[in-house]
């Protein structure tokens, strides 16, 4: 079993090698940015919330997440035996905190947090890029800036966390899909 947190700001690249590495390791993929947005999408009492905090660039607050997670791992708990990947959670230190206790009542544990780290303007880049690709609501010029703020604000905390646990693996998330991951993979396979 292989936990893995993927960490970086938006725009740097989550979802993209979240992706190969579900197909590489065959984990089960948790977005909670994409389990909200189709909340939204249904129109769900949930998703009339989510939208609020969404849509201003800003977090959903901690409890709310946290019970939203621990629902998620109970009901998919039959497609998590090769591990999960957490892809936008956590997202502060209480939600970290939280996790690591959701997962010990699994018997579960993270075995390693992949931060995808990108220069600033190229997140801004990539992100407008995407919004004209996806039409994504919350990525236009003024959303992205907010929730770059509060990445630095409320998520880069998480860094110092992870890499106090020594389970931080910091990945230049420049350049091709394929040599990022291929950076990604040779540390995941090293892992004790
Ligand atoms: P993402 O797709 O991960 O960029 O998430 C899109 C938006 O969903 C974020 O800007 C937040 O408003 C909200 N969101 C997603 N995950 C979390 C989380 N772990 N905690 C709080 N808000 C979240």
């Amino acid at each position: 079993m292989l936990n893995l947190i993927i960490f970086g700001a938006p725009g740097s690249g989550k979802g993209t090698q979240s992706e190969k590495l579900i197909d590489n390791y065959g984990l089960y993929h948790i977005s909670t940015g994409e389990v909200l947005r189709d909340h939204i999408a249904r129109g769900t009492d949930l998703g009339k919330i989510a939208d609020t905090y969404i849509s201003e660039g800003l977090l959903i607050p901690d409890d709310l997440m946290i019970s939203i997670l621990d629902d998620l791992l109970d009901k998919n708990s039959h497609l998590t035996q090769n591990g999960v990947i957490f892809d936008g959670f956590p997202r502060t230190v209480p939600q970290a905190d939280a996790l690591t206790k959701l997962l010990e009542k699994r018997n579960m544990k993270i075995d390693a947090v992949v931060g995808l780290e990108v220069d600033e303007n190229e997140l801004v880049d990539r992100i407008l890029k995407r919004g004209k690709e996806t039409n994504r609501a919350d990525d236009n010029l003024e959303t992205i800036k907010k929730r770059l703020e509060v990445y630095h604000n409320q998520t880069t905390p998480l860094r110092e966390y992870y890499l106090g646990q020594g389970i931080y693996h910091p990945v230049k998330g420049s350049g091709s899909v394929e040599d990022i991951f291929t950076d990604i993979k040779s540390r995941l396979d090293n892992l004790k």
